[in-house]
C-alpha cells in the first residue's frame, strides 16, 4: 500500500518541493490538499490528478477524517500557525507530519504530541536532515566516537538575502525569524553531532538591516554548554552566506559542508575519510522513511519529541539574546 499524503498550504516548500518529492516516492503519494488560495486549486489538480473531493479549505480540514485517500496531513503552513493546523489534523484520526520548526513555543509543541497521543497517531517533524546519509554518518558517530570526545562544533547556516519578501518570516506573531527559520539547523545539529542535551545557553542578535527586520532576528549567534563539556558555537543569518557545520574532536575533526542543503550535503574527516553517499532526494527519502513508519506501525524517525526539544531551546536562545547575552541554565 502507498500511504496518501495531503499538504496543507501551498506555498513555496510545498509547490517546489514536497509536491515534486512525493512524485518520487515508493511508499507515499500525493493525494490531497488544503488551500486557502482557491486560485491554485485547478493546477494543482490538474498537475497531480487530485479528485475533487479530496480538496479542501483550512476550515473544511476536519472532513479528511471521512477519506479514504488520505493517511497522513503534512503542515506546510507559516510556523506560528503549525500548533492550530497540527491539532485539526490530529483530530481528523489522520497521521500528522509537521514541518520544523515545530511550532513557536515548547507548549504548543506539547499540545501537538498530546493531541496525537490522544488521537493515536503518528507525528514526526520535517527534519529532512536526519534521514540524510551523510548526516547520519555524523550521527552515529555522537555514540561511536571514532575521534574521541568532542571539544568544540561550529554549526553555521545563512544565506545572503539582499532583498527579503516581506512575509511571514518577518512577522514574529506568525513564527517568523531567522533562529527559527535556519537556525534550527544549526541547533538541531549541535544535539545531533554530540547526542547530548545542553545545559546552558547564551545568545546575541543583531542586524545590518534594522528597517527590514524590525520585530525579527536577521542575524542569530548562540553558544551552548553540553554535559560532556563539548561546546556547540552556532551561527545563522540572511545576511551572509555561511553552511559548514565543523566538529573539532580530542583525536581528530570532521566536517559536512554543506550540511542542511537540499543537496550535495558531503564532508570529510581527519583520517582521509569522505562522507559522500548519494541521494537522490531528501525529501522523497524523508517521506518514504515516514511511510513505512506507518504501514509496519514502527516509532517514527524524528518524533514530536525531538521538535520540542529544538523549540525549548530556541526560546531561550531568544530570551538570552533579549537579556544581552546572558547565560541561561537550561
Ligand atoms: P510560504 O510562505 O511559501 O508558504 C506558506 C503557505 O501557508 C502559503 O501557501 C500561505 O498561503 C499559507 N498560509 C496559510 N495561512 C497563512 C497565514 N495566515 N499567513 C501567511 N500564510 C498562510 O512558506 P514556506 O517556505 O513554504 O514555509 C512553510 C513551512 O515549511 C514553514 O514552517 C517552514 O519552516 C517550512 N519549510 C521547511 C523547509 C525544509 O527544508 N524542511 C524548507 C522551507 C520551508
Amino acid at each position: 500500500k502507498q500511504i496518501g499524503v495531503c499538504l496543507v498550504g501551498l506555498g513555496n516548500y510545498s509547490s517546489t518541493v514536497l509536491a515534486p518529492a512525493l512524485q518520487l516516492t515508493k511508499h507515499c503519494k500525493l493525494t490531497g490538499i488544503v488551500t486557502g488560495s482557491p486560485w491554485k486549486i485547478p493546477k494543482w489538480q490538474e498537475r497531480y490528478k487530485i479528485p475533487d473531493q479530496n480538496v479542501y479549505n483550512y476550515d473544511t480540514v476536519h472532513q479528511i477524517a471521512n477519506n479514504p485517500d488520505i493517511d497522513v496531513i503534512y503542515i506546510v503552513v507559516p510556523t506560528g500557525l503549525h500548533a492550530k493546523y497540527a491539532i485539526r489534523a490530529a483530530n481528523t484520526g489522520k497521521h500528522v507530519w509537521c514541518e520544523k520548526p515545530m511550532a513557536k513555543t515548547e507548549a504548543e509543541c506539547q499540545s501537538i504530541i498530546d493531541a496525537c497521543q490522544k488521537n493515536k497517531v503518528q507525528l514526526t517533524i520535517g527534519y529532512r536532515m536526519q534521514h540524510e546519509p551523510n548526516t547520519r554518518t555524523v550521527m552515529d558517530w555522537a555514540t561511536t566516537k571514532p575521534f574521541g570526545k568532542i571539544k568544540t562544533l561550529r554549526a553555521e547556516i545563512g544565506y545572503n538575502v539582499s532583498n527579503p519578501a516581506r512575509s511571514w518570516r518577518l512577522n514574529a506573531e506568525l513564527g517568523g525569524g531567522t533562529m527559527y527559520d535556519l537556525g534550527v539547523y544549526a541547533l538541531n545539529a549541535s544535539r545531533y553531532v554530540t547526542g547530548e542535551e545542553p545545559i546552558s545557553v547564551s545568545a546575541q542578535q543583531m542586524t545590518t538591516r534594522p528597517e527590514i527586520f524590525t520585530e525579527t532576528d536577521e542575524t542569530t549567534h548562540f553558544t551552548l554548554e553540553f554535559p560532556s563539556g563539548a561546546i556547540a558555537h552556532g551561527k545563522t543569518s540572511v545576511g551572509k552566506s555561511m553552511h559548514e557545520l565543523y566538529v573539532d574532536c580530542e583525536k581528530g575533526w570532521y566536517t559536512l559542508a554543506p550540511f542542511s542543503m537540499y543537496a550535495g550535503v558531503e564532508g570529510k574527516a581527519s583520517n582521509g575519510t569522505l562522507l559522500n553517499i548519494p541521494i537522490r532526494n531528501q525529501q522523497a527519502k524523508q517521506m518514504d522513511d515516514d511511510a513505512l513508519s506507518i504501514i509496519n506501525n514502527t516509532p517514527v524517525m524524528v518524533p514530536g519529541e525531538e521538535g520540542m526539544k529544538d523549540v525549548r531551546i530556541v526560546e531561550a536562545i531568544y530570551k538570552s539574546a533579549k537579556l544581552k547575552g546572558k547565560v541561561l541554565a537550561l
